[in-house]
């Protein structure tokens, strides 16, 4: 039977990859994005398969009733994917307040937002996917992606806990993990970098140079990518967590090496500070 997908973000990467994707499987799509015109192209190619929806995730209260008119709509919305976002560079100290808000605003409190709007429909439906488009930053962090990797970490815990609520109900979570891709990413009108301070210049500048230099030059395929996850949203054991590219999937063991064996070395002291008795 064909769903109906909410996607954010549609207008470019990723995005627009998953409703390309989703309307090759013969399902129904509201794309989502601030700039509506900039989803005329995707729209126009197919016609009543697709429709453009404006949304701001980061109005909490637009996306709340979007949700609510969207349902009144067409239904039904059978999967969410929170997928809006985008880059942020710079060290920690060199990072304002209002730029950390922000990325947390784009990357926690807006999909908490659709998730929270959507969920009263799934539950009363008993199915629906949410789609939350993490990062193989929201498994690790290096110097230069501190508040990138907080809200993707948060994304992570939050849905992580959200799968145990609502897989009883019907209802699935997919924690998507790409590494780099070739989308709008890294393009320089797109990456937000906090203003640098010369004392991260040998730690932070050389992520700065090469998160800039990656772009269009990243080795992940989106349409590859798009098809993966609707590949793990159809199993019949969807994974909490999918991993999306080479680059993230060596990454990631090298971090769980490092994390095991830190663990192992600490082991005896991290077990010895209960009560005794
Ligand atoms: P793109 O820049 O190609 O696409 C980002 C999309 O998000 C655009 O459609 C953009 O639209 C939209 N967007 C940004 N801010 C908002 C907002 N406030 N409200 C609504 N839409 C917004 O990048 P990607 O496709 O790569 O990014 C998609 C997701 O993938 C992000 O969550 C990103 O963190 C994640 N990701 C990407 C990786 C990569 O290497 N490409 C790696 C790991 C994770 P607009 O034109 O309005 O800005």
């Amino acid at each position: 039977m064909s769903r109906t997908w909410l996607v954010t973000g549609a207008s470019s990467g990723f995005g627009r990859a998953i409703v390309e994707a989703a309307v090759a499987a013969g399902d129904f799509v509201v794309a989502a994005a601030r700039r509506t015109a900039a989803l005329d192209e995707l729209v126009a190619a197919h016609p009543g398969r697709v429709v453009a929806q404006r949304l701001d995730v980061t109005d909490v209260a637009a996306a709340e009733s979007a949700v609510g008119e969207l349902v009144e709509r067409y239904g039904r919305i059978d999967v969410l994917v929170n997928n809006a976002g985008r880059g942020v560079v710079g060290a920690v100290e060199e990072t304002t307040d209002r730029e950390l808000r922000e990325v947390m605003d784009l990357h926690l409190f807006g999909p908490a937002a659709l998730t929270r709007a959507v969920l009263p429909h799934m539950r009363r439906r008993r199915s629906g996917a949410i789609v939350q488009m993490s990062s193989m930053g929201g498994r690790f962090a290096f110097a230069g992606v501190g508040a990138y990797c907080a809200s993707k970490f948060a994304l992570e815990g939050l849905s992580e806990a959200l799968a145990a609520e609502v897989a009883p109900l019907g209802i699935k979570v997919l924690i998507v993990e790409p590494g780099a891709f070739r989308t709008g990413f890294a393009a320089a009108g797109t990456l937000r970098r906090s203003a640098a301070l010369p004392a991260y210049e040998e730690t932070v500048g050389p992520v700065r140079a090469s998160l800039a230099a990656s772009d269009g030059e990243q080795p992940g395929d989106p349409a590859k990518a798009a098809a993966v996850l609707l590949t793990a949203l159809d199993a019949e054991h969807t994974p909490l967590r999918l991993l999306l590219g080479n680059d993230a999937a060596d990454a990631l063991s090298a971090h769980w090496d490092g994390s095991r064996a830190e663990f192992a070395a600490w082991e005896e002291l991290s077990r010895s500070t209960d009560f005794d008795g």
